[in-house]
């Protein structure tokens, strides 16, 4: 940004940085964000971190609590706590309400920014840099405006920040936004190697641009092009040719995984709850069941399934005859229809399997007896599932997903495809794959691309040298040379 605050000193005489984090309020991005705060407070750097007044009153039951009490008081992290409207009342259902939930993003979200922004800058230790999430479509002007640094941090893959990133790219060559679109390869996006667009991100499938998302996904890619730097949740090895050629545009770092593992984050990580339903244990049962013999189910918090797939689903599972822990979110097919599954399924499934509406899927995925996952394919998930050396069982239900179903089964080979057409399944084909799944059909790679990610988070890995990187670049914009964040 032009016009950059000069940091005050902190009491040992050095600028000090102090940065606002402001994820998108859904819970596969305020994860990733709670764990950067972690990571960034970490390193010496005081951190303001915003929920909305939903998300807070989800993740704690409405209790006035700070999710960072306990990380503070274990390890002494400068975290601290914030809340804001998203301009629509805490009880309003915004999955059922989804657009409108949306919109309030794209058009009022920002003028309550604001408002806490100008509350937090100035004086001694103010707030510095901003870190918001690239889907929001103010950033770069709300930083403008007061001086800040400004950093964008993208939850999900590189590539699928490419193909945004070159929407105009696609537009030109009829791949987007035409009436009927070409269906022949990409081979265009600088650093991304020919895609097919089947394999492109749900929104730049869809003919028809007009959706409020679609507007969210244009200002926010217009919006990015002028922020300072770039944070990505993946690791340069995955994706090491696109990562580069959006390095020659923009200062892009991979620092990922950002998840919650213990060997790496220590108690701290673990002891925020992120969780915005409240988690059933299911350690006790997992504990009666063989080893790698249990089907982990769950299409994440955001997505949902039309009731005929989930029958189908459903019954694929009983016909597999494996154990399985399903998570049934309440709202997964539509928060008004409550008890999708088909009548009976429990009872026929007996000790083989439970059915409950949200748990630690950090927890379950590292059990021992877990051995494959049932999964929409959401970019966290993904990560979790290789940290855990979990194989997959893809079912992508939109965005992202789609691109990383394509990266996971096509490129690292550590999953299968729950079905080979999505618009035209059965629960035979379910259940044979979810047995290919549980003989080990992937078993093998995801070892080796675990190696990966485990090698990117030691001390001279690559995302620890690129975090390194990017806070000398922090230091450096507002106007520090010593060093010391
Ligand atoms: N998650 C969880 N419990 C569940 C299901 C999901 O804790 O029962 C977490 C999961 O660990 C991940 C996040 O919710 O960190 C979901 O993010 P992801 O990107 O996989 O999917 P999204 O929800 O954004 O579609």
């Amino acid at each position: 940004m032009a016009d950059v605050k000069k940091p005050k000193k902190n009491h040992h005489g050095h600028h000090h940085l102090h940065a606002l984090l402001i994820p998108y309020p859904f819970q596969g991005h305020v994860n990733p964000f709670v764990h950067l705060a972690i990571k960034l407070a970490s390193q010496g750097i005081t951190v303001t971190f915003v929920n909305t007044h939903y998300i807070h009153h989800q993740i704690t039951n409405g209790s006035d609590g700070d999710i960072f009490a306990g990380v503070r008081s274990e390890s002494g992290l400068d975290i601290r706590y914030a809340t804001v409207s998203d301009g629509l009342p805490v009880g309003f259902d915004r999955s059922l309400n989804h657009d409108t939930y949306q919109s309030s993003l794209l058009h009022v979200f920002y003028a309550h920014v604001e408002e806490l922004v100008a509350s937090l800058v100035g004086g001694d230790g103010g707030v510095n840099v901003m870190i918001a999430d690239t889907f929001f479509v103010w950033p770069s002007v709300v930083a403008r405006k007061f001086g800040l640094v400004c950093v964008s941090f993208w939850t999900e893959a590189a590539l699928v920040f490419s193909l945004y990133y070159h929407m105009d790219l696609l537009r030109i060559h009829g791949h987007f936004g035409a009436q009927e679109t070409r269906r022949d390869l990409i081979d265009y996006i600088p650093g991304v190697a020919a895609i097919n667009p089947k394999d492109t991100a749900s929104y730049l499938q869809e003919t028809d641009t007009s959706s409020v998302v679609h507007q969210i996904i244009f200002k926010a890619f217009e919006d990015v092009k002028k922020v300072d730097f770039v944070l990505c949740n993946t690791i340069q090895q995955f994706e090491d040719k696109t990562i580069k050629a959006l390095n020659t545009k923009i200062p892009f770092y991979a620092i990922g995984p950002i998840i919650p593992f213990n060997n790496q984050t220590g108690s701290s990580s673990s002891s925020v709850t992120t969780s915005l339903w409240s988690e059933s244990d299911c350690t006790q049962w997992l504990n009666t069941k063989p080893k790698s013999s249990v089907l982990y189910v769950s299409f994440g918090s955001y997505a949902h399934v039309t009731k005929k797939d989930l029958v189908e689903i459903a019954h694929g599972i009983l016909l597999s005859k494996v154990n399985f822990v399903w998570v049934v979110r309440p709202d997964i097919v539509s928060s008004d229809e409550t008890n999708p599954l088909p009548e009976g399924f429990e009872t026929e499934a007996g000790d083989r399997g439970i059915v409950i509406p949200w748990c630690c899927q950090m927890t379950v995925l590292s059990h021992e007896s877990v051995g494959g996952f049932l999964t929409h394919c959401g970019w966290n998930s993904i990560l979790e599932t290789i940290w855990c050396e979990v194989p997959v069982l893809c079912f992508p239900l939109l965005t992202d997903q789609v691109t990383n179903r394509k990266l996971v089964v096509d490129d690292w080979e550590i999953g299968i495809n729950l079905c080979e057409d999505k618009s035209d399944f059965g629960r035979d084909e379910v259940g044979r794959n979810i047995n290919r799944l549980m003989c080990g059909v992937s078993k093998g790679k995801i070892g080796r691309v675990k190696m990966s990610l485990e090698g990117a988070v030691i001390n001279s890995g690559s995302s620890e040298m690129n975090l390194g990187l990017f806070i000398d670049g922090l230091l450096s914009k507002v106007g520090l040379s010593n060093g010391k964040a």
